[in-house]
């Protein structure tokens, strides 16, 4: 019977089941290098600019259009400093397809309204708009940092970054004591705290001399200081306010990272080390950090942005290649989080098929809800060729579903990378917590993710 049921039964383990001592050491190390990464890349922006400043350290140039393309060749191109697309040149023509693996950089966050300082009752405020899917109540009372740009009339663009060093002040959203919240804690949770009540406290002490709105003018006098940046600068800038808290280990056996920001940056760094550690690929693989997955992927630097195919155009240009030849004979990974079956919430999963902690990379075929509406649904032919890929190169990994049937669902990049006739699947980290503040992944997913990434850029 053993032989029968290991034979006929699907069964998964646990991941560290599956590794031995050299590939523990290998976990921890590639963990270091994310929680570095994650760290200081608090917004699309900074994440591009950091995969900008790593990818040029191994060897990675800016495409300009008209370049010629040797095979092995590392290239990359910036979309306005919120998106990014990097590319190694394969052996065979673009005909036969690209590898590619996009992942995106956005995050939920708060960003600052265009007219956002005000003072009320001697304390200055700014007022935001929330970017992204969010549960309101998990934003107040905890230390926020500022970070983005203002572009001033004149062309310049002044970069903000308040509260990441440890030396620098942070914000932060109060609220009400539980004295006095009697009539609040009837609210539902999602009643309890309003878009317009996200408002950040960012000052106390008044100007020096007599009139109105004296908080504000000694807060504004200070920004002038730093920034040389008036109120009216406001109206052009993209500043945003972000949780404060250090990327951290969790847990006595540090088996997990806590942060913000892992869905989806855990998976744009696992594309981008699989890219820089690709040597000669067969076909040219292509890693993308795509901007604005949070709120649908619309936009220039969305995945539904032309910009991609401008790239991919030029490329096949290059070779004197059509560009939907080469999409038809592509496959991309689309390189999202999933959710990580969380034993305090049991209710809301279905335990066959949510992907769970350190059981690997998850695969989603579908997402979507109601019937898998809104999906791409990868093919069972694509399952099929990650699952002898994966074999082939020991990456750990599990299916990953969304939830219970009706209980919710979402959506990724996946279906308009579909949409342009490319074989399309989602796969990523699980993720617990996600969307929160502060988010949890395990490492080992995070490493077999990476992997996985590898595996599919240097598939033969
Ligand atoms: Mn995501
Ligand atoms: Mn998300």
């Amino acid at each position: 019977m053993d032989e029968m049921r290991s034979k006929l039964f699907y069964e998964q383990k646990n991941g560290y089941d599956l590794i031995g001592t050299e590939e523990r050491i290998a976990v921890e190390e590639y963990s270091r290098g994310y929680m570095e990464y994650l760290n200081i890349s608090r917004t699309e922006r900074e994440a591009v600019n950091n995969a900008i400043a790593i990818a040029m350290d191994r060897g990675f140039s800016e495409y300009r259009p008209g370049m010629a393309l040797k095979p092995g060749m590392k290239i990359f191109s910036n979309n306005r400093g919120k998106a990014l697309m990097l590319a190694v040149i394969g052996k065979k023509p673009l005909s036969e397809g690209a590898v590619i693996a996009g992942a995106h950089v956005d995050a939920p966050r708060l960003d600052l309204k265009q007219v956002t300082m005000y003072e009320s009752d001697e304390m200055c405020y700014f007022k935001t708009h929330y970017y992204g899917g969010i549960k309101k109540y998990q934003w107040v009372t905890i230390p926020l940092e500022l970070h983005g740009v203002v572009a001033l009339k004149s062309g310049e663009v002044v970069e903000v970054s308040i509260g990441r060093d440890p030396e620098e002040p942070k914000f932060v959203i109060t609220d009400l004591l539980p004295h006095l919240a009697q009539d609040q804690m009837k609210k539902t949770m999602a009643e309890g705290f309003t878009g317009e009540g996200l408002n950040i406290l960012i000052g106390s002490t008044p100007y020096a001399d007599e009139g109105k709105d004296r908080v504000k003018l000694a807060v504004m006098s200070m920004l002038y200081d730093m920034y040389g940046i008036t109120e009216e600068d406001f109206l052009s800038a993209e500043l945003t306010a972000v949780p404060a808290f250090d990327v951290c280990e969790i847990g006595l056996d540090r088996s997990l990272i806590g942060g913000y920001g892992h869905d989806d940056r855990v998976c744009a760094f696992a594309e981008l080390k699989a890219i820089f550690d690709v040597n000669q690929p067969e076909k040219t693989c292509v890693c993308i950090l795509a901007d604005k997955e949070e709120t649908g992927s619309d936009g220039v630097t969305g995945m539904q942005s032309a910009a991609f195919d401008c790239f991919m155009e030029d490329l096949c240009a290059a070779q004197g290649v059509e560009l939907r030849r080469c999409y038809e004979n592509s496959f991309c990974l689309s390189a999202d989080v999933s959710n990580a079956y969380d034993p305090l919430y049991p209710e809301v999963s279905e335990k066959r098929s949510d992907s769970k902690i350190n059981y690997g990379m998850g695969i989603c075929k579908f997402t979507g809800s109601r019937g898998k509406a809104g999906t791409s649904d990868a093919s069972a032919e694509l399952v099929a060729y990650l699952r002898r890929i994966f074999a082939d190169n020991g990456v750990v990994w599990q299916m990953a579903e969304l939830g219970k049937v009706d209980q919710g669902g979402g959506g990724t990049i996946a279906k308009y990378m579909a949409n342009r006739n490319i074989d399309t699947i989602d796969a990523g980290v699980p993720v617990l917590s996600m969307h929160a503040p502060f988010e949890v992944v395990a490492k080992f997913d995070c490493y077999m993710t990476y992997k996985g990434v590898l595996a599919a850029y240097q598939a033969k």
